[in-house]
């Protein structure tokens, strides 16, 4: 079957939330993936940031197989140890509190507005303050927090009490903050906005007003967060501790997984029946979770991510440099973005044609989130193709 039958059928039975769907991949091995016609790529976006270890990990797929053959669901209703296991190695590597885990981003983001709303409740506190540009996913919570009214505009009305300030400044956040906010959510690096990163300052200024009026600062981590920018999670890289960290993406190298941190002051909040979830954390992706946090620690993967991710900045200025389209690079370690006056669709299908996969963020973005676990001769051959593209758009 070729890839015009898995086309047509796509459009036949997918409802067309995607886009139009081009190639599609049967294998992938590193950072490699192999078409439906057999065609190889270079994947530079990581299934949109989930691969973090590349495809077919030998590790994460030994876990799989291990935990598949022993014990996949239980439910939430009994023990799960390994989900015990890895909260605790979460908790370790991270601050003191307790987790909860869900099976996507939105899914986490959700979990964080009900606890911010519970622990406000006493305390007549309710809104929530959130960044222009964020994203913060689809779910009718998560799209009330995310500051894209492309997203919104078809299903409005949305959650009430929902302010957006703009991002990185930090006189517009205290003057949106009043009485009845119980919190603010901040993307470290916004990602699906256009890769921006946010100020010390600014997340210094956040967190200083979310201690002084009693209101909680949450992180959505969930792009930006697993080694990305080369700590665990980006609040290590700026030093600033949230109360709620949401994590998902690469929490379990690309099974479904999300994730919420709460801090010791909201670990009480969550009483029985407050929330929960059939699937998350069960046996298997808490397994599976478990073992890609290992291979990241053990093989010392987030270390190299600093210095990988300034040799391919380095190679896009090179780049940037030729093309006067070409207006900013901007990210931090594997997180970055080439921002253009141009199409970013055509570039990226133009990527796409001569064997990269990279994405878009924003209007005018194009977004790299390699697999972490890239080398720099990988980031050189991206490089070289990415470049020869960019010679075919210009024409
Ligand atoms: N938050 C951020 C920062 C994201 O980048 C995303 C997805 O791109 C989400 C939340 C939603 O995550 P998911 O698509 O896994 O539900």
């Amino acid at each position: 079957m070729n890839v015009d039958y898995w086309k047509n059928k796509d459009k036949r039975f997918i409802l067309p939330t995607y886009g139009e769907r081009k190639i599609g991949f049967l294998r992938g091995e590193g950072v490699w993936l192999y078409d439906i016609g057999g065609r190889k790529y270079l994947d530079l976006l990581s299934g949109i940031g989930v691969n973090i270890l590349g495809h077919s990990h030998p590790r994460v797929v030994k876990a799989i197989k291990e935990q598949s053959e022993k014990i996949i669901h239980t439910s939430n209703l009994y023990l799960i140890p390994n989900q015990i296991k890895l909260a605790e190695k979460l908790i370790s590597l991270t601050f003191p509190g307790k987790c909860f885990f869900c099976n996507s981003g939105t899914e986490a983001v959700e979990g964080a507005i009900k606890l911010a709303k519970k622990w406000g409740k006493n305390k007549g506190k309710w809104k929530l303050i959130s960044m222009e540009n964020s994203f913060h996913g689809r779910t009718c919570g998560a799209l009330s927090i995310t500051g894209q009214r492309k997203y919104q505009k078809n299903f409005l009305p949305l959650l009430q009490g929902i302010k957006f300030v703009p991002f990185n400044n930090i006189d517009s956040l205290k003057k949106e903050v009043d009485e009845e906010t119980v919190a603010i959510i901040i993307e470290p690096v916004q990602g699906e906005g256009g890769i921006n990163v946010a100020k010390k300052d600014f997340l210094y200024g956040a967190r200083k007003i979310a201690d002084e009026k009693d209101i909680l600062l949450i992180f959505d981590e969930i792009q930006c967060g697993m080694g990305r920018v080369g700590k665990l999670f980006a609040f290590q890289k700026f030093g600033i501790l949230p109360d709620i960290l949401c994590i998902g993406k690469g929490i379990a190298g690309g099974v479904p997984m999300g994730a919420i941190i709460a801090g010791k002051k909201i670990e009480s909040v969550f009483g029985v029946g407050d929330h929960a979830s059939t699937f998350g954390g069960n046996p298997f992706v808490t397994h599976v979770s478990l073992e890609v946090l290992n291979t990241l620690i053990e093989e010392r993967i987030i270390e190299k991510v600093e210095e990988k991710g300034k040799y391919l900045y380095e190679k896009l200025d090179l780049i940037k440099r030729k093309f006067p389209f070409i207006k900013k690079i901007k990210g931090l370690g594997l997180m970055v973005g080439v921002e253009v006056d141009g199409d970013v669709k055509k570039i990226k299908d133009i990527c796409e044609k001569n064997g990269i996969l990279v994405g878009t963020a924003g209007e005018n973005v194009i977004r790299f989130l390699p697999p972490l676990i890239i080398n720099k001769e990988e980031i050189d051959f991206g490089m070289n193709i990415f470049n020869k593209s960019l010679k075919e758009y210009a024409g």
